[in-house]
């Protein structure tokens, strides 16, 4: 079989909405579901901004009951998962509109579902599976990295803050993205550099993974290269609108590919790198992904030297670097406070979820060996 005819699928929300502008037809798309709304936002930058008044403003025009959850925080929790539960419980709105970073929609993702199935995150990392959709969602992006307006997991913190896990189910699946470039324009740089990162790496490891196909590679090549190219700029000048538009498109496909075609090993590592160092999600896959790309090198020789001339390298592994210096973003483990002492929790904490997808096969002994080159 030629490569046209691997087998790929595509599952989506049922609608996308991209476009610079769009946020101003949130509350047109929240009203197909009732009138009372639930706007679910993160930290202060959403209400500084004037956002928070906009958007709420637009449910008020259209006539809506506006709830509003605020202050979810950075890396949801279960216990925030869990609170905001019990505020979705005892509002009963019609749909629940997430609005922020990733950990925004995450929290109000888990949140949607957990309301309609009943019992807490535990018992879905335990097993228990979710048999009823969810919450009409609507994921209203505000950062360019993790496409979790799409997907169909939520990454949850353990309350002891000692590792990371989704809990999904394609029922997670958002009802609608609605994906506004311009809500990015206020994000900092290092956080434009991380999120954008994610990205990318995303697009990278989906393009390469075990599960791609040519529905997924389509949308992935085109990922890696307006990522490739743009990031720097938006970094750079974060008033750059065609940067932040290329670089919510990246971030969009990013999120289709991983959830059609999985991921791989910088995941599945960044997972325990980011909650054990407090190393922001992005920064932590950017660091650990020119040596799985080497590792992965001989199972997908063409589409990394795709990806090298999609940076506009002579090699992948180069493109890649080049572009994370110019981000100020570190390469050694050891610059993220890890060593040697830590290598093995942080092997046992990636095992399962994206390694699975890693187009390589790979032992713990093997990712230990890769870590310790990487310090
Ligand atoms: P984030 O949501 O944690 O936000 C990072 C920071 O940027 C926060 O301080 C936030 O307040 C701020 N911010 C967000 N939007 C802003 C804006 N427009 N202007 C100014 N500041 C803004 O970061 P993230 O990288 O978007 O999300 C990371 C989380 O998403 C992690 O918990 C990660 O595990 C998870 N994740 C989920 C999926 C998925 O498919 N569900 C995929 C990848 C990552």
């Amino acid at each position: 079989m030629g490569e046209y005819g691997l087998k790929s699928t595509l599952i989506l929300p049922k609608q996308i909405l991209f476009g610079t502008g769009v946020r101003a037809d949130l509350a047109k798309l929240a009203k197909r579901f009732g009138n009372k709304v639930l706007l679910v936002y993160g930290g202060r930058s959403f209400a500084e901004s004037g956002m928070k008044s906009e958007v709420s403003g637009l449910f008020g025009q259209a006539g809506m009951e506006v709830y509003e959850m605020g202050g979810t925080g950075h890396d949801p929790d279960e216990d925030t998962i869990n609170r905001a539960v019990v505020t979705v419980l005892d509002i009963k709105p019609d749909c629940i509109v997430g609005i922020g970073g990733g950990s925004v929609i995450d929290t109000a993702k888990a949140a949607s579902i957990i309301v309609t199935n009943g019992g807490a995150v535990k018992d879905y990392w335990g097993g228990r599976k979710f048999v009823n959709p969810s919450i009409p969602y609507i994921a209203v992006p505000t950062t360019a990295g993790t496409g979790a307006e799409v997907t169909k997991n939520a990454v949850i913190t353990s309350a002891d803050k000692s590792y990371k896990k989704s809990i999904r189910s394609e029922l997670m699946i958002p009802d609608i993205a609605l994906v506004d470039p311009s809500l990015t324009l206020t994000v900092p740089p290092p956080v434009t550099a991380d999120t954008g990162l994610d990205a990318l790496v995303q697009n990278i490891e989906a393009y390469t993974s075990k599960n791609s196909g040519p529905i997924t590679d389509t949308l992935a090549r085109k990922g890696i290269e307006l990522a490739g190219r743009y990031l720097v700029r938006g970094f750079e000048d974060p008033a750059d609108l065609e940067a932040r538009e290329a670089l919510s498109l990246a971030s969009l496909y990013g999120g289709i590919t991983l959830l059609n075609a999985g991921l791989g090993l910088a995941h599945g590592l960044s997972h325990p790198i980011g909650i054990r160092f407090g190393v922001p999600h992005g920064r932590a896959c950017a660091a650990v992904m020119p040596k799985v790309m080497e590792y992965n090198y001989p199972a997908q020789k063409r589409k990394y030297d795709e990806i090298g001339m999609l940076l506009g390298a002579k090699n992948s592994i180069d493109g890649f670097i080049g572009l994370i210096e110019k981000l100020d973003i570190p390469r050694r483990l050891r610059l993220l406070g890890i060593t040697e002492a830590d290598l093995k929790t942080i092997v046992t904490e990636s095992r399962g979820g994206s390694r699975n997808y890693n187009p390589i096969p790979h032992t713990d002994e093997t990712v230990e060996k890769m870590l310790r080159e990487m310090l």
